[in-house]
């Protein structure tokens, strides 16, 4: 990767100004002063500095984010805005990747991350990870949806669902607060098994994919990294 380009996306300036920097003798690589912005160098082994200090550029980035309706979890698109636009350059040009999908109307706890291992095993079919979500649903849910949601819901297309779990938190006439535990990830999945039963969610947010939950400091919109601890109980 050019340095001008690592500088730049990490936050020293427009390309012209990280120009004047190095013309200014203040960049070093791996000891050496660099003045040609044209350089390349490989960020996961050279040791760069800026007036004496090191540059910090890591292999792997984890990003918790609490997505906000609107935003679609993709890493480009050309008409919606996506998670990685709401990203700081200093985060997105460690290219993260959202792990799995929320719909464009889903709020809450979306992980980011460049390492494609970690989010293998979070999205594999074969791991079970359990995610937590928080919903609204218009009409009442009953104990026999609780039943119904535990045995397996046959969704539109015919496949029957794992066992999920489904706490009532409130149980209205016209809305029901409900938290649903699910091991899968199949398209629109919370959705689908409402809807099964006969109910629509019009409000949805992840609460926890596996052991991480979801930071409540965190506004919609606003994201920060995962504690080593955090990273060590995904591992
Ligand atoms: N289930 C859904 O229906 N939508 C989501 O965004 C996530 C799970």
């Amino acid at each position: 990767m050019r340095i001008d380009k690592i500088l730049a996306n990490i936050g020293y300036g427009s390309r012209k100004e990280v120009k004047k920097l190095l013309k200014n003798r203040v960049v070093t690589v791996n000891g050496e002063t660099v003045t040609d912005a044209k350089t390349h160098v490989d960020p996961k082994k050279d040791k760069m500095t800026v007036y004496g200090e090191k540059i910090e550029y890591k292999e792997y980035i984890y990003l918790m984010m609490n997505k906000p309706a609107g935003v679609i979890s993709a890493t480009e698109d050309d008409r919606e805005k996506t998670v990685i636009d709401l990203l700081e350059m200093e985060d997105a040009v460690y290219e993260p990747f959202p792990v799995g999908r929320l719909d464009k109307d889903t709020v809450g706890l979306l992980l980011l991350t460049n390492d494609g291992g970690l989010a293998h095993q979070l999205l594999s079919p074969k791991k079970h990870v359990p995610k937590t979500y928080y919903a609204l649903v218009d009409g009442t849910i009953t104990e026999e949806d609780k039943k119904a949601f535990a045995a397996g819901i046959k969704l539109d297309d015919g496949y029957v669902t794992k066992p999920a779990q489904l706490n009532i938190l409130r149980s209205g006439e016209i809305r029901s607060e409900i938290e649903l535990t699910i091991t899968e990830g199949k398209f629109h999945q919370v959705k689908r098994m409402f809807e099964a039963v006969g109910k629509k969610v019009v409000y949805l947010k992840r609460l926890s994919m596996g052991p991480i939950k979801l930071d409540g400091d965190l506004a919609e919109g606003e994201y920060r990294e995962l504690t080593d601890e955090e990273i060590d109980l995904l591992k």
